[in-house]
């Protein structure tokens, strides 16, 4: 019997070396009966209920630790109304919607999702972000959150033309890393140096920031598409659709439809993109990075009056386009 005793796992630790980062790491570590969890050097030492103990890497745990905090949501994970992006705030920062509109088939008629709607463009007429954060993340909305992801500056103030050259406003970031609102970007800067210590080089992260990230990408890949296209009207599109799953849990369905003859060509100027095979909400970011490699324009179907006669609610009814 080991007579060594343990030191309780820290503030960071405790949210690193968990069961359920254990079972990312170990596909074979069963959750539950596990009485303790300990460090000792390089390992995770797990005391279970019947008096065994079994020992693990803890490099791996704290890498899987940081792939989940980090991973890419899909497309419409963060989208709001009308596919609508995160919406600038003040100082730089930006309100990122939660998906409500997009998780469930009835997800529109949702509380959150018709608040979202509601508020959508009257964000901008708050002032303090205490109110902001009472209006999207409370006990009562779950709207979404507020994102930085270049830090906070404040606004420049205005620009008087009798002052001293020497006297020009400049913006002073109030802090120069990204920030997230979010409950698990909040816990790791609640616990920043206890982070840094147990992980080299830390920097808080979350879900949202690392959408964010891929989000501003595509918008560039967006751009560079319209550019590349003679008057900004690329002839070559592609028009999509989503369909959010009708039971929640099950995958959406996702329709392309492509041309090389512009945006408005008639319909029967269309194909439907990988016939024979189905696309979902996780393969959306892949699709729309091939697609504008290969000088194709995504445009919302739904915007596209001649298309109408071939998708209903979202889902192609006809494939004679
Ligand atoms: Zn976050």
């Amino acid at each position: 019997m080991s007579t060594q005793t343990y030191t309780p796992l820290n503030g960071a630790q405790s949210l690193i070396y968990t069961q359920t980062n254990l079972r990312r790491a170990f596909p074979d570590f069963e959750e539950g009966e596990v009485a303790s969890i300990h460090l000792r050097n390089d390992h995770c030492i797990v005391a279970h209920i019947d008096g065994s103990h079994e020992t693990y890497e803890r490099q791996l745990v704290v890498n899987a630790y940081l792939d989940f905090r980090s991973r890419l949501k899909d497309f419409f994970s963060y989208l709001g109304p009308n596919y609508r992006g995160p919406s600038p705030w003040r100082n730089e920062m930006y309100v990122m919607f939660k998906g409500w509109h997009h998780a469930h088939a009835l997800g529109h008629l949702s509380r959150n999702a018709q608040l979202q709607t509601l508020l959508a463009d009257k964000f901008t007429r708050i002032q303090h972000e205490e109110e902001l954060l009472a209006l999207i993340q409370s006990d009562q909305t779950d709207i979404g959150h507020l994102v930085a992801p270049n830090g906070i500056r404040l606004q420049d103030r205005p620009i008087s033309l009798d002052g001293e050259l020497d006297d020009q406003p400049k913006s002073q970031p109030m802090r120069s890393e990204p920030y997230c609102s979010c409950g698990s970007f909040q816990s790791q800067f609640r616990h920043l140096s206890l982070f840094e210590k147990e992980i080299p080089g830390f920097k808080p992260d979350c879900i949202h920031l690392r959408w964010h990230r891929r989000w501003i990408q595509h918008l560039g890949q967006l751009t560079q598409v319209r550019n590349n296209a003679r008057n900004g009207q690329p002839s070559n599109v592609v028009a999509w659709w989503y369909a959010p799953p009708s039971d929640g849990n099950s995958d959406g369905n996702f329709v392309l439809l492509h041309t090389k003859s512009g945006a408005q060509a008639p319909a029967t100027h269309w194909r439907l993109y990988g016939r024979g095979k189905t696309f979902t909400q996780h393969d959306a970011w892949t699709l729309f990075n091939n697609m504008m490699e290969a000088d194709y324009l995504p445009v919302p179907g739904k915007y596209l009056e001649q298309l109408k006669p071939f998708v209903k609610n979202n889902q192609l009814v006809s494939t004679n386009a």
